[in-house]
């Protein structure tokens, strides 16, 4: 039981973390927001909880480039990426998201219900530091 405490009070602390969290941080950065609260946390045991929270629908894990990111934000969206600094923005289209879900539907035996794109190009910031 003692157990079972002190592991809900991790996915607690991280799903505080990620609360307002609108940059889709890395494990690595979870893990170095969650440490200062739990500084006996591993990272491993911050990835697990990850896993369990986006495979139970309290946050969402998207794989940009490769690498597993998560973010609080479950409402159907998309991304825009900048290609400079990495920089990654929510985008909310439900055209897009409808238009993509009504194309995809001429392929046959698989069930699709979601749909992620990621738009790449370079942000203000990047644009502007020149
Ligand atoms: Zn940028
Ligand atoms: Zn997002």
């Amino acid at each position: 039981m003692k157990n079972k405490i002190k592991y809900t009070n991790q996915r607690v602390e991280i799903l505080d973390f990620l609360k307002h969290k609108t940059n889709h941080p890395t494990v690595e950065g979870i893990y170095k927001g969650v440490k200062k609260k739990l500084p006996r946390i591993s990272k491993a045991t911050v990835y697990q909880n990850l896993k369990f929270l986006s495979e139970n629908g309290f946050i969402k894990e998207v794989n940009i480039k490769g690498i597993s990111r998560f973010e609080p934000n479950l409402k159907p969206h998309h991304h825009i990426i900048c290609k400079k600094c990495g920089k990654i923005i929510d985008f909310e289209s439900k055209q897009l998201t409808n238009f993509s879900l009504e194309h995809i539907k001429k392929i046959k035996g698989f069930n699709i219900d979601g749909v992620e794109t990621n738009f790449y190009g370079v942000c203000k910031n990047c644009k502007g530091g020149k």
